[in-house]
């Protein structure tokens, strides 16, 4: 088979170094009586944390490495065995599984020999009731305190009396995380935050838009690694000064036609979670067959423009309370549709991910409405994000041809 050339992205470099500085301040931390460390869901309440001067850790990015690195399926018979059914979450299980076991990636990657231990455990049931469940598991562990945001799922649009809720729900869990923090809570502070955050998103969307251009300079495989920043550093200025470098060089790719898929001839949605330790092996399949998967919905999750310094606590509860996940099917279509017209796409990949039924949206009929109203195509891929034993690599790649076959045919 043909090697598949790429030219690679230069910034990929300081994405390490950006990377490594956050987890390895992490460890120092750790080691520290006086810094305190926050454990928080990816779309948590992260710029509240920072604000009083909190360490962020987000345990689900700690999980999608082990499902990058393929250790996931060694640590999920551990939490099995400790009665956490095969069934749920493999996020929580591989994470909950390989801190039974007393081990981290973190240690290979950045020498820190257990995960930085937690003053406070924050969660929102925004994605999924699973990040609670998951969090009562390390609030017995660490004996230390666990506070969340409850917030209603399947909206049409985000109603009033629902933000209301939320903005009560955080406003409430200030004078506890004063107390933890040991320091006072400071209002203009977390309006700095706020927009430092907004900032992250407006970068990160910048750069998920240049794959709007033909060829893109950028595919779904790229974003989910580059996204890392966004997800754990948003709130931090050095996330920000990273994303400026990534698109000026995007910019530049784009200007001079450098595609991410060379020869791109179809271009591709995604649905759903990545399949982490599968990820260079999808990439690989898909420049094989010319095809670019150029936007997704698990990349552009990561935007929260809504935060105004000027309405804190309300506007990030509208802003955590309209991410894709929490809608209906009806306001997912739309959202979809939309993002296929903009980038131009020829086929919908919908991941079918096995353990994790909120980020998984075929199953209710989608998949069928979106092809009969855009008039294009699907596939559906079933797998996992972590769980490697629900995915079969050779089924998938003989779909996948099929499916680029028939788009093809049908030209
Ligand atoms: S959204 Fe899915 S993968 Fe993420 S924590 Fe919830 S159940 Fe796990």
């Amino acid at each position: 088979m043909a090697e598949v050339k790429r030219v690679a992205i230069k910034a990929t470099n300081q994405l390490r170094e950006v990377m490594a500085k956050h987890f390895m301040e992490l460890g120092e931390a750790a080691k520290m009586k006086n810094k305190k460390i926050a454990w928080c869901s990816s779309v948590g309440p992260a710029e509240l944390a920072h604000s009083l001067g909190f360490l962020v850790y987000y345990y689900e990015n700690h999980a999608a490495i082990l499902g990058s690195n393929r250790t996931a399926s060694d640590y999920i018979p551990i939490a099995n065995a400790h009665g956490y059914s095969p069934e749920i979450c493999s996020y929580l299980t591989s994470d909950i599984g390989a801190y039974l076991k007393g081990e981290t990636p973190l240690t290979k990657a950045y020498g820190i020999d257990k995960v930085p231990k937690p003053d406070v455990l924050l969660y929102s049931t925004n994605q999924c009731r699973e990040v609670y469940d998951w969090m009562t598991f390390y609030a017995h562990e660490f004996k230390v305190p666990l506070l969340g945001v409850n917030t209603p799922r399947t909206q049409r649009q985000v109603r009033e009396d629902t933000v209301k809720s939320v903005a009560a729900q955080l406003e409430q869990m200030v004078p506890e995380l004063e107390e933890i923090a040991g320091r006072a809570f400071d209002i203009d502070r977390f309006r700095e935050i706020l927009v430092i955050s907004r900032e992250c998103s407006r970068l990160w969307e910048a750069v998920l838009e240049t794959a709007a251009a033909r060829p893109s300079p950028l595919t779904f495989f790229d974003a989910c690694i580059h996204m890392g920043p966004a997800v754990v550093m948003r709130g931090r200025e050095e996330a920000n000064d990273y994303y400026r470098l990534l698109l000026e060089e995007l910019k530049e790719r784009v200007n001079q036609g450098i595609a991410a898929v060379e020869g791109e001839r179809n271009r591709f949605y995604w649905e759903g979670m990545p399949i982490w330790g599968k990820l260079r092996g999808m990439s690989e399949l898909f420049s094989r067959l010319k095809g670019c998967i150029a936007v997704s919905t698990y990349c552009s999750s990561w935007v929260f423009s809504g935060f105004d310094p000027k309405d804190p606590f309300q506007s990030m509860a509208r802003a955590y309370c309209s991410i894709f996940i929490v809608q209906d099917d009806k306001a997912k279509e739309d959202y979809i549709a939309e993002k296929v017209e903009h980038f131009g796409i020829d086929g919908i990949l919908y991941h079918d991910a096995k353990t994790c039924p909120s980020n998984t949206n075929n199953r209710y009929g989608m998949a069928n409405r979106l092809s009969e109203r855009l008039g294009i195509p699907h596939l559906i891929i079933n797998g996992d994000l972590n769980d490697l034993r629900c995915f079969s690599e050779e089924q998938t790649v003989t779909n996948v041809e099929a499916f680029v076959e028939q788009i093809e045919e049908s030209r």
